[in-house]
């Protein structure tokens, strides 16, 4: 049976392991469609990209695939073609009912879990919002999931009565099509791991040395094994979740076989600090629709050691060159910062990312302060991105950046929208 994907974008890569589910049943991706013209006439991983017609007049018998991100952008895509072109609903083999309603996409979709509490986004301030949050019970993992569904029930109800929730006032609020199947596409783990490094932007920089025994504590209780089966015996995750480890190294927590070995059947995003090189990360991050995230945020030695404390950025590049070569997809963070935004650190930066193997970077602000970049770190911003581009490096912006300060790079830097790739599906590390 041929099998049609819809959106030969980012996001395909990572449905390509619920693809891969659905080809051992006898659907056999043939093309991609997608509707931006650029893409189409070209390959994408392996198969063609038409237009949505030539593809259904190509193929007689055929079934669909969207490999949108849950946001509204695929619901709408799910509208157009049952109403637009008249596709049954049994043709599109991930269709979901949606229903439209002011929400947020982490309030639909994510879940943050922390060592003393479960939350739905960890985007303060840049949200402008208190968050909701759960109390996170170690010994009680399935208690805490029902009051984290409870919560999220009731809060979508206060939000379109128009009750003060957390949520109230909130940036992320939009009006679109939610799923109706309360699944959690997108789960981030951000344990207190002890760490190597003191970024001089993160909230654990004083503590991650200090609070390892009672943080290594708290994991120990935590019943990794219990948590995912809850998830999947109330049917709260799919094959196509995402599960993040953030917050902290994963590459030395005491208990961490134990962590990856239950995470294995599902798409891993990986945020590691890369001071170590893990084999045992490299296979299971180079699997498809998984990925490995490094923050670097220097292009020079004495940058590195001054913004996060340890003298190791050739061992870093080296260790990031050493994951790419396994086939892991690294994508390579620069968090803009006052000590790292002159041009020694941005060429320097892309010299070692071209030198390592890298395709993709991403740039992102020191999230936990929320105001406007001044205009020479814009630049500098304007610069790294025009250089990875030169250099076919793909640039993601991430959305926290992107709501203050794409406007001033158009404006000041002249650069297109279409130069700037945002993307709001992998959450900031802490
Ligand atoms: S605070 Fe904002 S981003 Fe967080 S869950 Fe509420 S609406 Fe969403
Ligand atoms: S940001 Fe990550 S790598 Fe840096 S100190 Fe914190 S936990 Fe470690």
């Amino acid at each position: 049976m041929n099998l049609i994907l819809y959106g030969a974008g980012k996001h395909a890569v990572q449905a390509m392991n619920e693809v891969e589910i659905y080809r051992k049943k006898g659907y056999e991706p043939v093309c991609f469609c997608d509707k931006d013209t650029q893409k189409q006439g070209k390959d994408y991983l392996g198969l063609p990209v038409f237009s949505i017609e030539q593809a259904l007049s190509k193929y007689d018998d055929y079934f669909i695939f969207v490999t949108l991100w849950p946001g509204n952008v695929k619901f709408e895509v799910f509208h157009e073609l049952t109403e637009f072109f008249g596709i049954t609903k049994e043709r599109i083999l991930n269709f979901e009912e949606s229903l439209k309603y002011l929400s947020c996409e982490y309030l639909q979709y994510n879940m943050v879990v922390q060592p003393t509490k479960i939350e739905w986004c960890c985007l303060s301030p840049y949200v402008q919002a208190t968050r909701p949050k759960v109390e996170l019970f170690t010994d009680d993992v399935p208690q805490s999931i029902s009051s984290f569904q409870k919560l999220k029930e009731q809060l979508i109800r206060d939000i379109q009565d128009s009750k003060q929730t957390p949520c109230t006032g909130c940036i992320k609020l939009t009006e679109g099509y939610w799923s109706v199947d309360n699944k959690i596409q997108h789960i981030g783990f951000g344990f207190e791991y002890p760490c190597q490094l003191s970024c001089c932007y993160c909230h654990n920089r004083n503590s991650v040395r200090k609070i390892a025994a009672e943080a290594i504590k708290n994991q120990q209780q935590f019943s990794w094994t219990k948590f995912f089966e809850t998830l999947e015996n109330n049917e709260l995750i799919s094959s196509a979740t995402m599960v993040g480890l953030a917050s902290g190294e994963i590459t030395c927590t005491p208990n961490k076989d134990a962590i990856l070995a239950s995470v294995t059947k599902y798409s891993l995003g990986i945020l590691t600090n890369a001071v170590l090189y893990d084999e045992q990360i490299a296979l299971l991050a180079a699997r498809i629709g998984s990925h490995m995230n490094v923050s670097v945020d220097s292009g020079i030695r004495e940058t590195y050691k001054l913004v996060k404390g340890l003298d190791v950025f050739d061992r870093v590049f080296e260790n990031i060159g050493k994951y790419i070569a396994k086939g892991v997809r690294v994508i390579v963070k620069y968090i803009f910062l006052p000590q790292n935004s002159d041009d020694e650190n941005v060429i320097g930066f892309i010299n070692n990312c071209i030198k390592a193997g890298v395709k993709e970077i991403q740039i992102s602000r020191d999230y936990s302060n929320p105001d406007a970049l001044p205009l020479h770190i814009i630049k500098q911003i304007g610069s790294m991105v025009a250089i990875a581009k030169s250099n076919q490096i793909e640039v993601v912006m991430l959305e926290t950046l992107h709501a203050t300060d794409i406007d001033r790079l158009k404006e000041d830097c002249s650069m297109l929208k279409e130069d700037l790739v945002t993307n709001s599906t992998i959450p900031p590390p802490s």
